[in-house]
């Protein structure tokens, strides 16, 4: 009887250690399926996993056919990181002498390609953030509908057009800058896809494709087309010499206070296709303009981080 139950129990308990046995093997085996596994016995550490984590399994596999590579963890950090893109910024890593930020802020906006290639529609439904620039284009019939006139009182010549928002902003900024003596003046503010063709093609038959590019949009890339973009000039300046004005000082401190931004500041041609402009201001917003000036990017950065959606 007693020699029974002990036989028994030696069973239940033998079936229990094999179960256990097997539930063991089973949960290394899983465990070995993992995503934590694969990326530490690639040696990667414990943090780096967590931030490969949070990444789609698309991105996870195909790290997994990588060596292991610390870059691929900077980049996750970096802060304008767009998951989409993450081939393309370790291709244009390999192939480019650009630091980790640049390669990112460079392929969210498109300019590891060639301007004015792989260009697409501006989605004209974003209202003050519209982007047109050297990848996105305006059609030939887009004309904002609430264009309206500047008074001469506040601009070169006559004619002068610009979005209601716009002119609304410009005209709070222009008094602004009036109380501390100074004087803001449009230059240069819509341009029509037709005028644009025409400024564009001059160039282009007098000096060639090269020089008009350098100097102008093609047109339907043009900003002014948006009626959101001003040149500003003061009483004697020029273009080359606007930036020597107070008026100028005074916009770079002060611009994004009303929703306008310098769109093509110094240093940034590899990113917005244009050289250095002193006088070319675009409104976005305060919002926008406001992040744009604290974080010191421009604002096709902006737009492909906060704007575009996939
Ligand atoms: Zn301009």
């Amino acid at each position: 009887m007693k020699k029974r139950s002990f036989v028994v129990i030696g069973i239940v308990v033998g079936i229990i250690a094999l179960i256990l046995g097997i539930l063991y093997i089973i949960k290394i085996i899983n465990y070995h399926k993992t995503y934590e596994y694969k990326f530490l016995k690639l040696d990667y550490t414990k943090e780096d996993v967590k931030k490969l984590d949070t990444l789609s399994t698309e991105t996870k596999d195909y790290i997994l056919t990588l060596e292991k590579n610390k870059d691929i963890i900077s980049l996750i950090d970096e802060k304008y990181f767009i998951e989409k893109h993450f081939k393309e910024y370790l291709d244009y890593y390999k192939e480019s002498d650009y630091d980790l930020t640049d390669v990112v802020a460079i392929v969210n906006v498109g300019a590891n390609k060639e301007f004015y290639t792989d260009t697409k529609k501006s989605d004209i439904s974003k209202g003050e953030l519209i982007l047109t620039n050297k990848f996105y284009t305006l059609d030939n019939t887009y004309n904002s509908d609430q264009m309206i006139n500047v008074s001469n009182q506040y601009s070169y010549g006559e004619n002068q057009m610009v979005t209601e928002q716009t002119y609304n902003a410009f005209l709070n900024m222009f008094n602004k800058a009036k109380e501390e003596g100074l004087t803001l003046i449009i230059n240069s503010s819509f341009r029509s896809f037709e005028e644009q063709e025409e400024i564009y093609n001059d160039y282009k038959s007098s000096r060639g494709e090269e020089y008009a590019d350098s100097i102008a949009a093609r047109p339907g890339h043009s900003e002014h087309q948006t009626g959101m973009a001003i040149d500003i000039q003061t009483y004697g300046s020029r273009a080359d010499t606007f930036e020597e004005f107070d008026e100028f000082k005074w916009l770079q401190e002060n611009a994004y206070k009303y929703g306008f931004i310098l769109r093509y500041p110094k240093d940034k041609e590899y990113l917005t296709g244009y050289d250095y402009e002193s006088w070319h201001y675009r409104y976005v917003g305060v919002d926008a303009a406001t992040y744009i000036h604290e974080n010191n990017i421009t604002f096709d950065e902006y737009y492909a981080y906060f704007v575009e959606k996939d």
